[in-house]
């Protein structure tokens, strides 16, 4: 149309609605492109979300993996002091042999869920072994992670119940506490010689590093 010189008005304005249906219809087909490539955008970031979540927490109870606490651990310690609990499932080899891996799974999320309601928002909690656990207090002194772990012992050994085990479920507990500036080998290894400690004083009890 543009390049014959003699059309008429209206044959030109028949051209040009031709033009502007066209862009109209190109319009639409960009914006639905744009809408999809959002929503693909959305996707990739909550897949990203989920593989951190997956990457960094066990699977079973839901608390940080090994890896994480190292992490956690490690990067809280340069900048703050912090009570450090690792407690073991007395006994754990003799629930599963008696009553099955499924039962003894049940255990493990039992004493997790025994953590959680003591723990709450005042530090975190990982798994760092099949049924060896971390707490990790922040800030927290040393009287006050003993009581702490001190609960924690309680919650479990007196009212933990999983069906049908009939034994009552206890667990042993090392504490230390680390200065800012500690790092994660030094306060696992000081909480881990109480902890074995706790298991040789006939376990169901609460040891702290000695320094
Ligand atoms: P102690 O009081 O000295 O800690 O004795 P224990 O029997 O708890 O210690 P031991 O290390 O001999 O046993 C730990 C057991 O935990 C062995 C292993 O089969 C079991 N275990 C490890 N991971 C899991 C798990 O994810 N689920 C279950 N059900 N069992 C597990
Ligand atoms: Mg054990
Ligand atoms: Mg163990």
């Amino acid at each position: 149309m543009h390049s014959i010189l003699d059309a008429d008005a209206a044959e030109y304005r028949e051209s040009l609605g031709e033009l502007i249906e066209h862009f109209q219809r190109l319009m639409r087909e960009t914006r639905r492109l744009i809408g999809r490539s959002d929503r693909a955008e959305r996707e990739m970031q909550a897949l990203a979300q989920q593989l951190a979540y997956r990457a960094s927490h066990d699977a079973l109870t839901g608390v940080l993996n090994r890896s994480a606490v190292i992490e956690r651990t490690t990067r809280i310690l340069r900048i703050n002091s912090a009570v450090m609990i690792i407690l073991d499932i007395d006994e754990f080899k003799r629930i599963n042999d008696d009553y099955g891996h499924p039962t003894g799974d049940e255990v493990i999320s039992g004493v997790v869920g025994c953590l959680r309601r003591i723990v709450g928002e005042q530090g975190f909690i990982g798994r760092v072994g099949g049924e060896e656990f971390t707490v990790l207090l922040p800030g927290h002194d040393p009287a006050s992670g003993a009581l702490l772990a001190e609960q924690m012992r309680a919650a479990i050994g007196d009212s933990l119940v999983v069906p049908p085990v009939e034994r009552s479920i206890t667990a042993s507990f090392g504490v230390s506490f680390n200065e800012v500036g500690t790092g994660f080998d030094t306060a696992y290894g000081l909480a881990d010689a109480a902890l074995y400690r706790a298991k040789r004083g006939g376990r169901n009890r609460v040891e702290f590093a000695d320094r």
